[in-house]
Parts: C-alpha cells; structure tokens; sequence
C-alpha cells in the first residue's frame, strides 16, 4: 500500500547528497536486478503485469508453470481463460489479471506482431500496464533512464527525505531531477531492494543499513537487533 509520509511536501535531497546515497548502495550491489523470472521480453511484461498486489515471489511461483505451457502472447491465447486462471488462481485478483494477460496478449499479436513496444504510450494502451509498470518494462527491456515507484520506492524515498512527494509521481519526478545519470538506469532496483530487504515498512534494519548516515529518518531502529541476511539480494 502507498502510504503518505511527513516527509511529504518537503524538499529532496541536493544532487551531491543524492550521489553519496547511490554511491553506498552500489557498493553493496553493484548490478541490481529485478526479482521477477522471465526468459523473454514477453514474459517479462506478462510478469511484470502480474505483479500488481502480489510479491515478485507469489507471480515466479504462478509464471514458473504457466511459461512452460504458454511462453508466448499466441500460446497464452490458445491455452483460453479457464486454463490461464487456473495458473494463476494463487495470485489476488487472478480473475482480472487473466483478462488483462489475454487482451494485452492479442493487442501485441495485432498491433506489434507480438514484440514488446519501446513507447510508454504503446505500453499503456496495453491493459494492465501503469505508468509504473511501463517505467519497469522500458528500463529493463531497453535501458531506459525511468525510475518506477513501487510501495518499497515510495517508502524509502519519503521515510529517508530523499525524493519526498504525495504521491509516487511525484515521488518520480522528485528522483528523476536529483539522481545522477550514472545511477539513473539502476536507482529503480537498489531503492526496490533496499525497501524489500533494509528499509522494511515494519522493521527497518537501520543499524545495518549503509545509508543511515544520509538518512533524515526520525525514528531509526537502535542497534542491539540482529543483522538481517543479505544474501537474498540477487545481482547480475
Ligand atoms: S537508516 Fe533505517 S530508515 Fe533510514 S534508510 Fe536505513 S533502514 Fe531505512
């Protein structure tokens, strides 16, 4: 859920102080990647697309058996409704998903002879697919400098006063103009892993975090806990 933050309204951080933040979590991985599994451009819009309320564990789970039998926007047509649901039925709002996966399936066929589009308002026009969830495909599929926010990103760029904002636009435009182009590609997943692993909602792991220095965060966790595993966090 995307909460609102009392870092909202206020200013994001300097460019210089922006740099020193990405500086820390490059060190730490230097080529983030993104969580989901996919073997193919189509996939990974099909699993991006799926991802809406679900954990990038829950749609692997889903995708692990449906890409085997349906790995393409044709196959997933041929296999119909009832039998897409059913690999999906373990994902919230599996009914709407399948749809969605279905449509956008038969607009690529169409419109895009089954290739992703690289234009966020190809992309949008599928439905399913979000401002966000564009800014994720473009970056991933083709390198572009676009920084999706997610609840993780939203939460770490309002609680740490980095990029505050209402709203995850906001919060987009606010990073947009103080991230420097050398972290631009990857700023999306270090703020995505950061918050999934670091920057928890309920139980931020500040004492082992490495930007705790740059953090404005009020309410830090004291330094007597256990340090959390990092080895979750994937890099290619
Ligand atoms: S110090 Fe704590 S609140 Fe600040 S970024 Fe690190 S984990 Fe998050």
């Amino acid at each position: 859920m995307i909460r609102r933050n009392a870092h909202a309204g206020a200013q994001a951080w300097p460019r210089r102080r922006a740099a020193a933040f990405f500086a820390c979590l490059e060190r730490t991985c230097p080529h983030p990647v993104t969580e989901l599994n996919y073997q193919t451009p189509f996939q990974l819009l099909a699993a991006v697309l799926l991802s809406a309320q679900s954990t990038d564990r829950e749609v692997n789970r889903a995708t692990a058996e449906l890409f085997q039998v349906a790995p393409t926007p044709a196959s997933l047509l041929a296999l119909g409704t009832d039998r897409v649901e059913a690999h999906l039925r373990r994902l919230g709002l599996f009914r709407v998903k399948t749809r969605h996966l279905l449509e956008s399936s038969r607009l690529l066929l169409e419109r895009f002879d089954g290739r992703i589009p690289s234009s966020r308002e190809d992309l949008q026009e599928l439905p399913g697919i979000g401002r966000k969830s564009a800014n994720v495909i473009l970056n991933a599929l083709y390198g572009a400098s676009t920084i999706a926010v997610d609840t993780h990103v939203f939460r770490v760029a309002n609680r740490t006063g980095l990029a505050p904002g209402p709203t995850p636009h906001a919060v987009e435009k606010a990073l947009l103009r103080i991230v420097p182009e050398r972290y631009l590609t990857r700023a999306h997943h270090w703020l995505v892993l950061h918050g999934r692993y670091v920057c928890r909602a309920r139980s931020p792991d500040c004492p082992t975090c490495v930007v705790s220095h740059l953090c404005f965060f009020p309410d830090k966790t004291p330094g007597d806990r256990k340090p959390p595993s990092r080895g979750a966090i994937r890099s290619g």
